[in-house]
């Protein structure tokens, strides 16, 4: 709140300092220039006034000069009361007054907007005019020509006669002041003027153009397009008021459409303010308010676009009133906004209070009060402060913007370079990770390795018998299962030898048991070393028998094998009694009948004598 108070006291110590100081209106219709040789000397006081006639100087030579009336210039006629009748802007007039040239050779005059048309003769001479004075709507045309204008005079006192006419403004007359003054003063005046406007209006339109490329380059802030098009509107109304320098640029631009656009820019501008600030603190802001921020700009605005100023100008002062309110609620967010401590704040809100008090100060200058309080004439005297306003307030917004860039580059570098940091700590750790990783994944495949070897050599153990190590039982039974099936699809034959070692009860009585055992592991390796194919199947059966399996191999072809593995048995010293049987697989054949027909086979050679082949 302190804060706020002290933004808003440097607000108005600026305006008051940009502001003439105040001088007492004293009615006098002759102006010194001895007395005021260095400054410019207003026309104003009470002028002769003549209503309803456009009188030129050569009707003054035959007219009675007290059937004059008087008015107070600056300041429209509206409101008069002439031969018992008020009144209104529409109309067209006469002025009348004198200065005293005391010694000047030379007197130059600024002069105004007049609204909305005038003639000017300075001693009969016409020195100036703006548009077409006229006695109805039709003959007259308005424009608005700010004018310098340089007389030699010869005598003391020189006459001034202005023809005015209006039927196009709301107010009708001279609303601004007329000076005089010496040649260099009134061209100095103007120059400064000029120079301070155009001054403004680049400056505008610099701050408006590169918040829109920042815009361009950021559309997610919409605030940065909302100021740059408020910093256009106002840079091109700044053309349009004061010295009005557009239309010394087009003389001949419709007045209509220059007042259009001149009130269109103040109309949209409050809005754009608005958006602005909402933008900005859109948590501050409800949606309702700026819509009928919204819907009030647009019915004002389609008013100045759909009728003529004549018309437009009496809403003008509702417009103002809703632009107080605006500029209200707006201090209202920037105070709250001020509390919070966001960064630029500050800036925003000084620059705020001075564009208020220019904005509120540029109202009362074109508002009724003007007319109607002549006091008021004393203090405002410009008409174009609010340009300046802007202008502080773009400044202080361009800081504001600048700092909160500013924070946020800091941030962005900092967090990056944390971010990298934490990169590089990452690509470690990962790189650490993989090795791990790897190094398990390696261990993993040698433990499987190992295992699947040893599950290898379970398997061959589980299928290979102890002792002798041909196949077991169990694996015979298998391959028996399994030859069958493949000598059923292809109807080959299958042979199976059936063999029993001849005594050998005996031969461990005599020789012992281990020796027994050995003997059993010699007959197995001889039939291993006979039987070459690998499709053929040596198994232990049980005890001292072992059987053969012939794939695809037919009984006389089983019985030579057979014959030929018995004597290289005998070889050895042992002998042993072979039961051949041979089959072709059927559909009603088992695997088992094969099995009992060999063995039937061999206890026939037993029978017959022992070391013997039978089938
Ligand atoms: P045959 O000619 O009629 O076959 O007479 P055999 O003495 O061989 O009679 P049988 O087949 O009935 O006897 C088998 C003998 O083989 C009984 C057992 O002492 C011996 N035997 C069986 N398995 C083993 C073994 O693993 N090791 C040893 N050393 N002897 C075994
Ligand atoms: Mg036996
Ligand atoms: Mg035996």
């Amino acid at each position: 709140m302190r804060k706020l108070a002290v933004v808003g006291v440097m607000g108005i110590i600026i305006i008051i300092m940009l502001m003439k100081p105040v001088e007492a209106s004293e009615h006098k219709h002759l102006v010194d220039l001895r007395c005021n040789k260095d400054s410019l000397q207003p026309l104003e006081g009470l002028w002769e006034f003549y209503w309803n006639e456009l009188l030129e100087p050569e009707d003054f030579r035959l007219r009675p000069v007290e059937s004059a009336e008087h008015v107070l210039i600056p300041g429209a006629w509206n409101g008069y009361l002439i031969n018992g009748k008020q009144l209104t802007g529409d109309g067209y007039a006469t002025y009348r007054t004198f200065v005293r040239a005391n010694g000047e050779d030379i007197i130059a005059f600024k002069i105004p907007r007049i609204l909305t048309a005038y003639r000017m003769w300075v001693n009969g001479e016409e020195i100036a005019g703006a548009g077409r004075v006229g006695t109805c709507r039709s003959e007259s045309k308005p424009q608005y020509l700010t004018q310098q204008a340089f007389v030699k005079v010869e005598e003391d006192i020189a006459e001034i006669i202005i023809q005015v006419s209006n039927f196009n403004h709301r107010s009708g007359g001279i609303l601004e002041n007329i000076y005089v003054g010496r040649s260099e003063q009134v061209l100095a005046s103007t120059k400064n003027a000029l120079a301070y406007e155009l001054f403004l209006f680049g400056s505008l339109m610099v701050i408006g153009v590169y918040h829109l490329v920042l815009y361009y380059y950021r559309k997610k802030d919409r605030a940065l397009l909302f100021f740059s098009i408020y910093c256009l509107v106002i840079g091109l109304r700044t053309v349009l008021v004061g010295e009005i320098f557009f239309i010394q640029v087009y003389p001949n631009f419709n007045w209509e459409v220059a007042h259009k656009m001149q009130t269109l820019s103040y109309y949209s501008a409050v809005l754009i303010l608005m958006l602005f600030f909402r933008e900005r603190y859109r948590i501050y802001v409800p949606v309702w308010v700026v819509n009928s921020c919204m819907v009030t700009t647009g019915i004002f605005s389609l008013l100045v676009l759909a009728t003529p100023a004549r018309v437009f100008n009496h809403i003008n002062p509702v417009f103002q009133v809703f632009t107080i309110l605006v500029s209200g609620y707006i201090l209202v967010i920037l105070f709250r906004t001020c509390q919070k401590k966001e960064s630029g704040t500050l800036f925003i809100a000084f620059g705020y209070v001075v564009l208020i008090v220019t904005v509120f100060h540029d109202l009362i200058y074109s508002s009724i009060l003007m007319s109607d309080y002549q006091f008021l004439n004393n203090i405002i005297r410009r008409g174009n402060l609010s340009s300046f306003g802007l202008l502080v307030f773009s400044l202080t917004h361009s800081f504001a913007l600048a700092i909160t860039y500013a924070e946020m580059f800091n941030k962005n570098e900092k967090m990056t370079n944390e971010l990298i940091d934490l990169n590089e700590n990452l690509e470690q750790l990962v790189e650490q990770r993989t090795t791990d990783l790897r190094k398990s994944y390696q261990k993993i495949e040698e433990q499987k390795h190992a295992l699947e070897k040893t599950n290898r050599k379970l398997e061959k153990m589980s299928q290979k018998d102890a002792l002798t190590n041909v196949w077991n039982r169990r694996y015979f039974d298998d391959s028996l299962d399994f030859e069958w099936q493949r000598a059923l699809r292809t109807k080959s034959p299958v042979s199976l030898l059936f063999l029993d070692i001849d005594d050998f009860k005996d031969y461990n009585d005599q020789f012992g048991h281990q020796a027994g055992d050995d003997c059993l592991v010699k007959v197995a390796k001889v039939l291993q070393e006979k039987i070459k194919r690998r499709i053929d199947v040596v198994a232990r059966y049980g005890g001292e028998e072992f059987v053969v399996l012939l794939a695809n191999v037919d009984q006389t072809g089983a019985i030579t094998v057979a014959e030929e593995l018995r004597r290289a048995v005998e070889a050895i010293g042992v002998t042993v009694s072979i039961g051949v049987a041979s089959i072709i697989p059927s559909l009603n054949k088992l695997p088992e009948d094969l099995i009992r027909a060999a063995d039937q086979a061999m206890y026939i050679a037993k029978k017959s004598g022992k070391n013997r082949v039978e089938s």
